[in-house]
């Protein structure tokens, strides 16, 4: 069983303070608050860990990395289920896979969803495969990456997203394994990027007018 629950940042959540908090200097101008620290991310993430490895308990995995904005939740999730599988009676032998693809410019959604990188999705013909993803915003990108995924016939496909927006512009898609709901800003932090700038933030942060000028093409 999966769950699409997860916790929900209301419209009205002003987030934190920049100086609660450590924030690189070089991003202080840049953003409009913290909307969620980095220790709440990594506890959420604890959990989303524990029911995969629950729902998967002894069937073999193929966790397929979103690059580049997925890499950290990959990281820190697969970290959480190899802890679990070191230490649980459950477990759930582990591979993993890679892909890249690329839809924003600045912080708007290009009409094309390229995959411009990864392994051969060959490999993951009747695999568990378990898409990881940073952001689900429109649903655009990540209904393309299913249909693709569908045409090399992968047993099953599940999706885990960090985040997904809450928007108007939402196809109605929800991944199986989701972290946090989110009003519709442009976050960054946590690997998500603006035109490359803020993967180095731990945090996941609203950025603001300063930065998007600052960091526009
Ligand atoms: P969708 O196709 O669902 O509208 O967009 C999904 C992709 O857009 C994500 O994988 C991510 O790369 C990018 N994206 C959407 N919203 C945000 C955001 O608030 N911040 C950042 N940094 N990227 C976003």
């Amino acid at each position: 069983m999966t769950s699409a629950q997860c916790i929900v940042l209301p419209d009205n959540d002003e987030g934190y303070p920049l100086d609660m908090f450590c924030v690189p200097k070089h991003y202080e101008k840049d953003l409009e608050n913290i909307l969620i620290p980095s220790g709440l991310i990594n506890d959420r993430i604890e959990r989303m860990a524990r029911d995969i490895v629950h729902d998967f308990n002894q069937q073999g995995l193929v966790a397929l990395c979103v690059l580049k904005g997925g890499y950290k939740f990959f990281t820190d999730l697969l970290d959480k289920v190899k802890l679990l599988n070191r230490n649980l009676e459950d477990s759930v032998p582990l591979a993993v896979d890679f892909i890249r693809l690329k839809s924003y410019v600045d912080d708007k959604q290009s009409s094309e969803i390229e995959v411009i990188g990864g392994d051969n999705l060959d490999n993951l013909k009747g695999k568990n495969v378990l898409v990881v993803e940073d952001i689900v915003d429109s649903g655009h990108t990540i209904t393309k990456l299913l249909s693709l995924l569908q045409k090399v016939q992968p047993k099953t496909v599940k999706v885990a997203s960090l985040l997904v927006k809450r928007t108007t512009r939402s196809i109605g898609y929800r991944p199986d394994y989701a972290g946090f709901e989110i009003p519709d800003l442009f976050v960054v932090g946590y690997a998500l990027d603006y035109n490359e700038y803020f993967r180095d933030l731990n945090h996941i942060c609203v950025i603001n007018e300063h930065g998007k000028v600052k960091y526009s093409t």
